[in-house]
């Protein structure tokens, strides 16, 4: 199925989605973050839509596989060896709130979701690949 959302649409979505519910946000609705444009999901969000995009699975260990693997490693906060202290202290969005962004981003490009399945913690299980226009 292809649904031909651009990578700014999806990333738009998923900004809706997430920020609406990070920990982060002030009370007037805005990043609270030092240096809003740091936030690891948004600053590599291409990378995060291609590593979902990668992979088609109803274990979220998969996911975050493909995300240590495609994006941690090539962001600033992972030290050699592959820990990150914003990890650690659950303050990076993208690991914090990644069930969601899946969802968010599986959801805006067509994937078709049985959430009485086993993966997801039980939460949601994927059928379908998306194909997103990257
Ligand atoms: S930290 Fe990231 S996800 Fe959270 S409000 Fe800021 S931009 Fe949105
Ligand atoms: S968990 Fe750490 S290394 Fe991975 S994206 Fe977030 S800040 Fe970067």
């Amino acid at each position: 199925m292809r649904t031909g959302r651009s990578l700014a649409e999806l990333e738009l979505i998923v900004r809706n989605r997430i920020c609406g519910v990070c920990s982060e946000r002030t009370e007037s609705g805005e990043c609270g973050l030092e240096k809003p444009s740091g936030c690891a999901l948004f600053q590599l969000f291409p990378e995060v839509a291609k590593a979902i995009a990668s992979v088609t699975s109803d274990d979220i260990n998969d996911y975050v596989g493909a995300i240590r693997g495609q994006v941690c490693a090539v962001c600033v906060d992972q030290i050699p060896g592959g820990s990150c202290e914003k990890r650690q202290q659950v303050r990076c969005a993208l690991d914090a709130y990644l069930l969601l962004v899946v969802d968010a981003i599986e959801e805006a490009t067509g994937k078709v979701f049985d959430r009485s399945g086993p993966g997801f913690s039980g939460q949601s299980g994927v059928r379908t690949r998306p194909e997103i226009r990257l």
